[in-house]
C-alpha cells in the first residue's frame, strides 16, 4: 500500500454544546492520484467533514494531515489558503464581476504577472473554455461555470482537489458527460480528489472508494465493488440501492430462503439479517425445478427503458426482481425467484421492510 497523501484521524466536530456532534470520529486516507467519494444523505456531515479538510472549519479533536504535514491537530491550525487544496463548492462561488480569464486567474494570485498569464491560459485550454475567456459568469451555463469553478481550482496545481456536490445543478445528461471529463482531467494531472455527494450512482461512477456516511459517522469504506456487492450494514445496502432484506438461519455459508438453498457472505452464523439485490434474484416459470423456492406471484412492474424491475409477493412479503427488457412474464403470472447470492448484514435498530418506490 503507498503512503497515504491524506489521513483523517479521530475527526470531531459539535457546533453546539447540547446537541450529538455533526462528525464523530471519522477516519480514512486518501492516496496519491485517488478519487475518494463521501456519500450520505442530507445532513449527515458530509459537507462540514470537507470543510474541516480543508481549514473552512475547525476541528473539536482529531487530525488532518497531508504529505506528512499536520493541518489540523492539537493546536494546530493551518489556514485554507497554506494547506495546498483546491475546492469546488457546490454553487461555484464564482466572482459575478470578473471575467472567464479573471476568475480562473484569481485562483494563482501569488505568481508572477507572465506565469499567472500563461498558466490561466492553459488550464482554460485544458477545461475547454478558451474562447469563452472574456464572457462574465452569467453569460455562462451551469456546465460552463462549473468548468471555470474547475480551472480556478487547479491552477494552483494542488495535490487534493475537494468537490463539494458539483454536479447537483447539472441536467442529468451534463450531469454525466462533465462527471467524465472532470474525473479524466484529475487523472491527466495526477490531481487526488475528494467528491461529495448524496447520489449513489454519482459516487460509485466516480470514486475508486468511497465512504458511506450516516449520522456524522463512517459505516463502511471501500471500493464501489465492495460496498455495493459487500456492504456491511443494512443501512449500506439500503442506501447504495434497491435490496430485499430477509430473515434466514445461515449454516456453513448457507441459508434456506423462500428463493432456494442460497450461498451467503459476510460474517454470518445462525438467525441472520441477508441483504439480496434485484439483480441477484432469478425469475423462472412457476413449473421450473426450484430446490425448495416458493412459489409467487407478480403484483407490480415498472418499464425502465433498459430493463424492467418486478415486484413479487412471496409468502405474503413483497420483493423486487430485476430482469431484462425481454422478459417474458407479466402482472398476474405465478413465478419462482432463484437467489444467486445473498449477504449478511447487520441490522439497523429500526428496519424498514423493503421499499415501494418506482413500481406500480
Ligand atoms: P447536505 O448534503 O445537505 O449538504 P451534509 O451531509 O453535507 O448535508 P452538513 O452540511 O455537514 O451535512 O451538515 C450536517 C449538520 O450540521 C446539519 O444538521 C447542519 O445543519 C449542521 N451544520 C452545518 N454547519 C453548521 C454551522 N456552521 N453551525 C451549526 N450547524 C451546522
Amino acid at each position: 500500500m503507498p503512503t497515504p497523501l491524506l489521513t483523517v484521524n479521530a475527526l470531531t466536530k459539535r457546533f453546539r454544546a447540547n446537541q450529538s456532534p455533526t462528525v464523530k470520529n471519522i477516519n480514512f486516507s486518501v492516496y496519491p492520484g485517488e478519487i475518494f467519494a463521501l456519500l450520505g444523505p442530507s445532513g449527515c456531515g458530509k459537507t462540514t467533514t470537507l470543510r474541516i479538510i480543508a481549514g473552512f472549519e475547525q476541528a473539536d479533536a482529531g487530525t488532518v494531515v497531508m504529505d506528512k504535514r499536520i493541518l489540523t491537530g492539537d493546536d494546530i491550525y493551518v489556514p485554507p489558503e497554506s494547506r495546498g487544496i483546491g475546492f469546488v463548492f457546490q454553487d461555484y462561488a464564482l466572482f459575478p464581476h470578473k471575467n472567464v480569464f479573471e476568475n480562473v486567474a484569481f485562483g494563482l494570485r501569488k505568481a508572477t504577472k507572465k506565469d499567472r498569464q500563461e498558466r490561466t491560459l492553459e488550464v482554460l485550454s485544458m477545461v475547454g473554455m478558451t474562447d469563452l475567456q472574456a464572457r462574465l459568469p452569467h453569460h455562462l451555463s451551469g456546465g460552463e461555470q462549473q468548468r471555470v469553478a474547475l480551472a480556478r481550482a487547479i491552477i494552483a496545481r494542488p495535490k487534493l482537489l475537494l468537490l463539494d456536490e458539483p454536479f447537483s445543478s447539472l441536467d442529468p445528461g451534463l450531469r454525466q458527460t462533465t462527471r467524465e471529463e472532470v474525473r479524466a482531467l484529475l487523472k491527466a494531472e495526477g490531481i487526488s480528489a475528494i467528491l461529495v455527494t448524496h447520489a449513489q450512482e454519482e459516487a460509485l461512477s466516480f470514486a475508486e472508494r468511497l465512504g458511506v456516511m450516516k449520522d456524522g459517522t463512517l459505516e463502511q469504506v471501500g471500493t464501489p465493488e465492495a460496498v455495493y456487492q459487500q456492504p456491511k450494514t443494512a443501512y449500506v445496502a439500503d442506501f447504495l440501492g434497491q435490496t430485499n432484506f430477509i430473515e434466514a438461519h445461515v449454516k456453513n455459508g448457507f441459508a434456506q430462503t423462500p428463493f432456494g438453498h442460497v450461498k451467503v457472505t459476510g460474517e454470518a452464523a445462525g438467525d441472520a439479517l441477508l441483504s439480496i439485490r434485484p439483480e441477484c434474484l432469478k425469475m423462472l416459470a412457476s413449473d421450473s425445478w426450484s430446490s425448495g423456492a416458493k412459489t409467487g406471484r407478480i403484483v407490480g412492474q415498472a418499464f425502465k427503458g433498459h430493463d424492467y424491475t418486478h415486484r413479487v409477493e412471496v409468502g405474503g412479503r413483497h420483493y423486487f426482481v430485476q430482469n431484462d427488457y425481454n422478459c417474458p412474464f407479466q402482472i398476474g403470472d405465478t413465478v419462482v425467484l432463484i437467489a444467486v447470492s445473498a449477504v449478511a448484514v447487520t441490522p439497523e435498530t429500526q428496519q424498514t421492510d423493503g421499499e415501494t418506490d418506482n413500481v406500480a
